[in-house]
């Protein structure tokens, strides 16, 4: 028989149950035994694990974050821990392992893949939705409708107290969640790290609109563009609006998974499995345009996801 480990790695994204869920009932259907590796690569690396069944993960279908834990593991950045790890996973019989995380997990599972012939597939599930080779992540569809909820909320006070607010989403270093909730929102102006903020434009559409009776104004700025509360300052200094800030924080990874982040991760955990079960490895599984597909480890690490900021545009029409 063959056995399976699965992790979480990472930030945690809403939907990563069900696809732990739906990796352990396809892969016990096939027969295999699947382990559960607690706290990302940390659990691999502390050997701690727990046998998951279709019982086992009976009820999580609809639960945000990770019943298995997941972290962030410095250790797993050096060659002892990966050693460590490659070492259990041969002591505990697995032949294949899911890596359910982001891009950062994925360049923890290729140089782990350089150290095992255990074979390896990962699950893109992040709210970031940056993995190369794959047009949506678990977790995305998620995040991005907890975030377009709450500045809803948000336009109903700026427009009953004309004021504009600037509001900070998650979005280190890409901005598809900014640039995909802002569209979304009707925002007026958005702001990603992949695009340098220039002031001067900012301040010229906020006076603009208010010259053409715009009574409000939502400016979505992820928080790798900078210091946001220092943004809304300077633009109140130089427009005369009246300007708020506010963050979304946390409460963007959790929650209850929509259906579409439960959907691909049924779907990408079903290729994962069918593609261990054909002994295939090294592999992260993906949407590509409309079709589930993989690629390689190396090649999800060595790309950037491209951005189409083509959509920049579109958002600022659709806002006049
Ligand atoms: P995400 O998977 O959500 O992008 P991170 O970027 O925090 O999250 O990565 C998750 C973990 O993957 C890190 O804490 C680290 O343990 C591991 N990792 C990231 N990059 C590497 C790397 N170059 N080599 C080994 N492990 C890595």
């Amino acid at each position: 028989m063959k056995t399976i480990g699965v992790i979480t790695s990472g930030g945690d994204a809403p939907g990563m149950n069900a696809a732990i869920r739906a990796v352990t009932r396809l892969a016990s259907a096939l027969g295999f035994r699947v382990l559960g590796f607690e706290r990302g690569w940390e659990g691999l690396i502390n050997n701690l694990f727990r046998l998951l069944t279709p019982r086992s993960v009976g009820g999580i279908i609809q639960l945000g974050g990770t019943i298995l834990l997941t972290s962030r593991c410095p250790g797993f950045k050096t060659r002892e821990g990966i050693r460590r790890a490659a070492d259990n996973l041969v002591a505990d019989n697995v032949d294949g392992l899911v890596v359910i995380g982001g891009e950062g997990s994925f360049r923890g599972a290729l140089e782990l893949s350089r150290e095992t012939d255990v074979l390896i597939i990962g699950v893109p599930a992040t709210i970031d939705n940056d993995v190369y080779g794959s047009d949506e992540t678990v977790g995305f569809d998620t995040a991005v409708n907890t975030a377009v909820a709450e500045i809803d909320k948000i336009r109903d006070t700026a427009i009953s107290h004309e004021r504009v607010f600037v509001v900070e989403v998650m979005g280190r270093r890409r901005g598809f969640l900014a640039l995909t909730v802002g569209l979304t929102v009707g925002a007026e102006v958005i702001l990603i790290p992949e695009v340098p903020v220039h002031m001067e434009n900012i301040f010229r559409t906020v006076k603009e609109n208010a010259a053409k009776g715009k009574r409000s104004g939502i400016i979505v700025a992820a928080e790798g563009v900078g210091d946001t509360r220092r943004i809304a300052e300077e633009i109140e200094v130089n427009t005369g609006a009246e300007v708020r800030l506010s963050i979304v924080g946390y409460a963007q990874r959790g929650g209850s998974p929509t259906a579409r982040s439960r959907l691909l991760a049924s779907l990408f955990a079903n290729e994962a499995v069918n593609l261990l079960a054909s002994n295939a490895g090294k592999c992260v599984v993906g949407l590509q345009k409309g079709e589930i597909k993989s690629i390689s480890l190396e090649e999800t690490c060595s790309r950037e996801k491209p951005l189409d900021t083509r959509l920049l545009s579109l958002a600022r029409t659709l806002a006049t």
